[in-house]
C-alpha cells in the first residue's frame, strides 16, 4: 500500500498519529474561568493506563502526567466544559503500526471497558464513543457487545489508524456493515476519515455520499478536525470545497446529518507535525466557517489539546466568531 512509501517506520506514524494528543497540550487549571463559556465539547479524549504505558514503552513522549490523559475527573476538572462525548482509543490495538501484541481483540475491549467505566462516573455529563476497527472480522461483534454495554454511546472510527480506504471495495464493504449496524442502534459516528492517502478527498467523500450513506437508516456522522488530520491548510480546503460541490451537485444523501467538528482546527500553536495558523489563516478559516454554515459546525477541542474554555477563547479572539455564533457551534447534538 503507498501508505508504506511515506511512513517507512511505525515511529513517525504514532507520532503524528499522537501529534494532537500529548506532546504540545497545554490545558492546566490556570486557564480556568470561573464560568464556563463552553458547556459541551464534542472531543474529548482519554485513554488507558494501559496504553499510556505501553506507548511508552515505545519511547513515545508524554508532557504531562497520566492522569490528564487517563484520570475522567482530571479531565473533567481540566476539560470544564458542562457535557462532554468522551472518546475512546481503542482503533490503535488493531494497527500493526501501534501495536505489536497478538492480543489485539482483548485489548480494543479492554481499552473500550476502560473509556465506558469513565464514563459511567459522569452519567449526567458524558457520552462515551467506543472505538472499531472497521477491517477487523469481530467488529460488528465488537459495535453489538458495546451497544450491549453502553447503549447511550457513540462510535468512534480512524481512517488513518485502520487504514481505510474507501475506493478499496472491500474496505467499503466491511465499513458499510459498520455504518448499517450504527445506524440501526441509533448510535452516532465520530468519524477521522483522513487516511493521508495523497488523493484522500473528493473521490473518497463521493463513495461515502452516494454509496455508504445509500439506504441505511438516518445516521448523525460527525467528521473530525473539519475532514483532515488537524490545523487548516490546503487540504483542509480542497475538502471542505468537495464536500460543499457534492452538496451542491444532489449528492448529500437524504435523511443523515453531517456535521463537522472544529477541533484542533484553529492551532494557535505548532503542534508536532502540523502548524499554528498565522493570522491571514485564521481569517481563511473564518470565511470556510461561513461556506460550510455555523450550523453545520460542532464545538470540539481534542482534549488534551486544548481546554473548552482555552479553545472557545481562541475561536473568539484569532477566528473572531461572535458568542451568538459559537453558542451555535457548542450545543449537543
Ligand atoms: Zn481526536
Amino acid at each position: 500500500m503507498s501508505f508504506t512509501i511515506y511512513c517507512m517506520n511505525k515511529f513517525p506514524i504514532i507520532l503524528l498519529l499522537f501529534t494532537l494528543l500529548c506532546c504540545k497540550a497545554k490545558p492546566t487549571p490556570d486557564n480556568h474561568s470561573t464560568t464556563t463559556k463552553a458547556s459541551f465539547d464534542s472531543h474529548v479524549h482519554i485513554m488507558s493506563p494501559d496504553l499510556i504505558s505501553y506507548w511508552k514503552s515505545l519511547g513515545i513522549p508524554f508532557s504531562k502526567s497520566d492522569a490528564i490523559y487517563a484520570n475522567v475527573d482530571t479531565i473533567m476538572e481540566i476539560n470544564n466544559a458542562d457535557h462532554i462525548n468522551l472518546i475512546g482509543m481503542g482503533y490503535v490495538f488493531t494497527s500493526q503500526e501501534y501495536y505489536e501484541g497478538n492480543d489485539r481483540y482483548e485489548r480494543m475491549q479492554k481499552e473500550n471497558n476502560y473509556l465506558f467505566e469513565s464514563a459511567l462516573k459522569y452519567p449526567e455529563q458524558i457520552t462515551p464513543y467506543f472505538a472499531i476497527d472497521p477491517l477487523q472480522d469481530f467488529a460488528v461483534e465488537e459495535l453489538e457487545r458495546c451497544y450491549g454495554l453502553f447503549p447511550e454511546s457513540g462510535v468512534k472510527l480512524h481512517f488513518n489508524a485502520s487504514q481505510v480506504y474507501l475506493t478499496e471495495p472491500v474496505h467499503l464493504e466491511k465499513v458499510s456493515k459498520v455504518f448499517k449496524k450504527s445506524a440501526e442502534h441509533d448510535l452516532p459516528i465520530l468519524l477521522h476519515f483522513d487516511n493521508w492517502h495523497p488523493k484522500f478527498g473528493k473521490r473518497d467523500l463521493g463513495i461515502m455520499m452516494d454509496t455508504l450513506l445509500k439506504d441505511i437508516p438516518p445516521v448523525r456522522l460527525q467528521i473530525a478536525h473539519f475532514g483532515t488530520s488537524g490545523g487548516f491548510n490546503e487540504k483542509t480546503k480542497a475538502f471542505i470545497d468537495a464536500f460543499l460541490e457534492l452538496k451542491d451537485g444532489n449528492h448529500f444523501p437524504e435523511g443523515h446529518q453531517i456535521m463537522f467538528d472544529i477541533s484542533a482546527v484553529a492551532l494557535d500553536k505548532d503542534s508536532e507535525g502540523v502548524e499554528a495558523l498565522t493570522d491571514d489563516g485564521f481569517k481563511e478559516l473564518r470565511k470556510y466557517i461561513d461556506k460550510i454554515g455555523i450550523e453545520n459546525i460542532v464545538f470540539g477541542t481534542d482534549y488534551p489539546l486544548y481546554a473548552a474554555d482555552e479553545y472557545y477563547n481562541i475561536l473568539k479572539e484569532k477566528v473572531g466568531l461572535s458568542e451568538g455564533e459559537l453558542d451555535k457551534m457548542n450545543r449537543i447534538q
